[in-house]
């Protein structure tokens, strides 16, 4: 709720007379507290809710209170990339803390489906009460000290039940390098006294905000992927730990007010989770919210708005891990007190609806810890059992060319505990043929049933065409896996584990004429730019070839890198070696040693088919309207995969930019509109001297529609009577959101003699789209470089009138201009970080966009 009149004038008085009020306003009915444990008010020496505490005086506090009470541990489950602390405050009684190893051993066998465990009655529920996914969303963060803080001090009966009946593992912020970035804006903001106008500095964050991490990543749908540091650690300790229970706490628009589950219902057909969870054990935490949140007269709803389909999110994640996942949603006051339609709303009073909705998932926790636990001990022999009931018995995948992208899916796989085998013998499926050198086998029979299935299954039907985030998750699809379905398992070796997920590559010999590196590998994009740096000159090949290597004849296909040993500016033989080994070797990417130039098959390595190579200088404009997401991905492409330096640029700051020190420019997703006419032009003059401009989605509208790149869009299905219709006032909101591509997967057809497609062996490719920008095909019959299959859909939800739209549109072309280009893609080739099978197109654009030629 907002404020009615007795939060208000609480409020009012707390911030009138020195907070002397402040624990009374949290905790008052927890009473009495142990008097050698500090409150966070004594520790930090301000109330909680007065301003956003640090990150690193959180920590402090978690380990003062492990200090001083037998009752609490701390445990270090990772770090950020800015290098911030990521940990658990482990609370019970101070016999379960002691005996933890032992618990965990006992609470295991109950999730076991292989062990049956009769005997309940000592064993404590564990609890994972987790903060902060969202660094913006402040509240649950100083909400989870206050949780640390009841649970360590207070010796009130009812919380010394709630530590012999639970082990609590409470993680106070899951993004602590996003919340510091907003915490130190709020507090640098802050107005004494206190702005509640909503346009004020305080309530508006410069870009990126807070809500991301370091690379700007949303780590509320990073868990299916487990592409950063939080979110592969949470996955560790999850699947070591398997808790009960487990909360995901959020904020939402100022103007709304509290939400807990149930979810809404509708969207996907197949749910993967099974209905109990929602029917049964949400029923009965809900009834406990509810109870505590009418309390305190806070409003509330629930059953709308948010959905369960994505399984990536912190509240469905571990639904599928045989726990019950909670989302609250608290109304933001973004900042220490703002304004709404009813009223004001203060720090202090959304952290106390997290608090009382912590303490509700505790109560109901207990109360049902016995169905909690039952639920649990079935979990994985139902999913066993409905795995045994499967037709499809498993998956067989595999890459002949690219060694890199196969270990980085299996590493997913491995990462929510996947069994996979390596294939033993050459399998025929579905038309399709898997050689055992380099395929792999998931059985459907196995405890996580369930994520197999997220991973691998595709949908097209769906209960509702309203989505809250995606539609599409089969990450196999997000690797271009060629990958088939099987109706019984093939002969298969010993298990994969991430020790023996490696890529072995024997070492390149010393040539004293040159070195030849295939361009298939995910990586080869790095070894290109590693080798590049040190001062080689690099071409590329712009046909097939084969040639006697150190290891026979060997084929080379489009895009193979070629180093010759001599026309390198003098630059010794002995250096060339060394590069050309370390940085193959670095990057597991093999390279081959040939003594002549004469080829095979092919016109010699001295023919005009070999390209010199341009090392990219690339720059992207980050700041003002631009996509903070598709801009942190491009960010952490280049330097987490491969290696290379971006230069960030503002888009506020384009105009005093010197932009003839990049050859290569990035635009995302944005609006553009510090961008004028004369910028504009700027950009323009400077792709036609030569340089490559890459744009992705709405940038690629916005150079077609400022007239940089001579290319067009495909506007609105005309409506073939012209007749308006009329529909039901109630459905319009719906009927908006139905023709909104939240994200859904399609195959693309690729031209892969461009250099753009480099490195590409099959034409088809899945492409992740999630906006409404449709390109025609280009007027150069060679500049569409991928175009949408007629029958493009993979994976996901799309309305009938866009899948229309995509029939006739193109998904990457390059238009020339001058002596430069523009390459547009329509779709996101770097979603989420997880698109390896489409990085390469986008990596491809920065290496070889320099290559395209074609007739103007
Ligand atoms: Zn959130």
């Amino acid at each position: 709720m907002r404020m009615n009149l007795y939060n208000y004038v609480l409020v009012v008085f707390l911030f009138m007379t020195s907070f002397a009020g402040a624990q009374d306003y949290y905790f008052e009915e927890f009473q009495p507290f142990d008097k050698s444990i500090p409150s966070p008010e004594e520790f930090l020496g301000y109330p909680i809710g007065e301003y956003h505490t640090r990150h690193d005086l959180v920590v402090a506090y978690m380990y003062t209170l492990a200090e001083l009470s037998d009752k609490a541990a701390v445990y270090v489950y990772g770090k950020t990339h800015e290098n911030r602390k990521l940990l658990l405050l482990q609370v019970s009684e101070a016999g379960h803390i002691n005996n933890l190893e032992d618990l965990k051993r006992k609470h295991l066998e109950v999730v076991d489906p292989s062990t049956k465990v009769t005997n309940l009655k000592d064993l404590p529920l564990f609890v994972n009460l987790a903060y902060g996914v969202h660094g913006n969303e402040p509240s649950s963060t100083e909400a989870a000290m206050l949780m640390a803080y009841t649970l360590v001090a207070s010796e009130n009966e009812e919380v010394k039940n709630m530590r012999k009946e639970t082990v609590v593992f409470l993680d106070p912020t899951i993004n602590p390098d996003g919340r510091d970035r907003h915490s130190n804006w709020a507090n640098s903001y802050k107005g004494s006294p206190l702005i509640a106008d909503k346009f004020d500095i305080e309530h508006n964050e410069a870009w990126p905000r807070g809500r991301t991490n370091h690379y700007l990543f949303d780590l509320n749908r990073d868990l299916l992927l487990g592409v950063n540091p939080e979110s592969q650690g949470r996955l560790k300790w999850y699947h070591e730990w398997y808790p009960n229970v487990v909360t995901d706490f959020h904020e939402m628009g100022t103007n709304s007010t509290y939400f807990f589950e149930p979810k809404n219902k509708s969207a996907s057909m197949n749910p993967v989770t099974p209905s109990e969870n929602r029917d049964v054990l949400n029923k009965v935490f809900s009834d406990q919210f509810a109870s505590d949140l009418d309390k305190i007269g806070s409003l509330y709803f629930t059953d709308e708005i948010y959905d369960s389909t994505y399984p990536g999110y912190g509240s469905t994640y571990m639904d599928l891990q045989g726990s019950l996942a909670l989302l609250f949603e608290q109304a933001s006051s973004r900042g220490h007190l703002q304004e709404t339609t009813i009223g004001e709303i203060s720090f202090p009073f959304t952290i106390r609806n997290q608090y009382v909705s912590s303490i509700a998932t505790l109560r109901a926790a207990v109360k049902n810890k016995d169905l909690l636990y039952d639920y649990q001990s079935r979990f994985f022999a139902d999913a066993l059992k409905k795995a045994g009931n499967s037709k499809v018995k498993g998956y067989v995948f595999g890459d002949s060319y690219d060694r890199g992208r196969v270990k980085a899916f299996i590493d997913v796989l491995l990462q929510h505990q996947i069994e996979v085998y390596p294939l033993r013998q050459k399998l025929k499926a579905a038309g399709s043929d898997f050689e055992p050198d380099h395929s792999y086998v998931v059985p459907v029979r196995q405890n996580q049933y369930y994520m197999v299935q997220s991973l691998f299954e595709t949908f097209d039907k769906y209960r509702d065409s309203v989505f809250y985030d995606a539609s599409a998750w089969s990450v196999v699809n997000f690797y271009n896996m060629k990958y088939k379905s099987l109706d019984k398992l093939p002969s298969m070796g010993e298990k994969v584990s991430s020790e023996s997920n490696t890529i072995s590559i024997e070492q390149v010999q010393k040539s004293k004429y040159a070195y030849l590196i295939p361009y298939e590998d995910y990586y080869a994009p790095a070894v290109l730019f590693n080798i590049q740096n040190r001062g080689l000159v690099v071409k590329a090949s712009s046909k097939d070839f084969s040639m006697k290597t150190e290891e026979g004849i060997v084929d080379f296909y489009r895009g193979t890198l070629m180093v010759p040993v001599e026309d390198q500016f003098g630059i010794p033989a002995d250096s060339v070696y060394r590069w050309v080994k370390e940085a193959c070797s670095e990057f597991r990417v093999k390279a081959y040693s040939v003594s002549t130039g004469m080829t095979e098959k092919g016109n010699g390595l001295g023919s005009g088919s070999f390209k010199t190579l341009t090392k990219p200088r690339a720059m992207l404009v980050v700041g003002g309207s631009v996509g903070s997401y598709e801009a942190g991905e491009v960010w952490h492409l280049f330097e987490n995969r491969m290696k290379m330096p971006l230069v960030k640029v503002p888009e506020e700051r384009f105009y005093l930019t010197d932009i003839y020190r990049y050859n290569v420019i990035i635009m995302v997703s944005g609006n553009y509109l510090m961008l004028n006419k004369k910028e504009q032009n700027r950009l323009k003059q400077w792709v036609a001297d030569g340089n490559t401009l890459i744009t992705i989605a709405k940038a690629s509208s916005w150079v077609i529609n400022q007239k940089i790149a001579d290319e067009k869009l495909i506007v609105k299905n005309k409506d073939s009577l012209g007749i308006p219709k009329r529909s039901q006032y109630a459905d319009a909101k719906g009927s908006l959101e139905k023709q909104y591509l939240g994200g859904a997967i399609f195959g693309i057809d690729l031209d892969i003699t461009h250099p753009v497609a480099y490195g590409y062996h099959d034409k088809q490719v899945p492409v992740y789209k999630n906006n409404g920008i449709w390109i025609a095909p280009s007027k150069n019959p060679f500049s569409t470089v991928g175009k949408y299959l007629d029958d493009p859909h993979i994976d996901g939800y799309i309305s009938a009138e866009n899948l229309e739209k995509m029939k006739h549109s193109a998904s990457i072309i390059v238009s020339k201009r001058g002596k430069g280009r523009i390459i547009l893609f329509a779709d996101n080739p770097n979603f989420r970080g997880a698109w390896y099978g489409t990085n390469k197109l986008f990596m491809n654009a920065v290496h070889f966009g320099s290559l395209v030629r074609v007739p103007q």
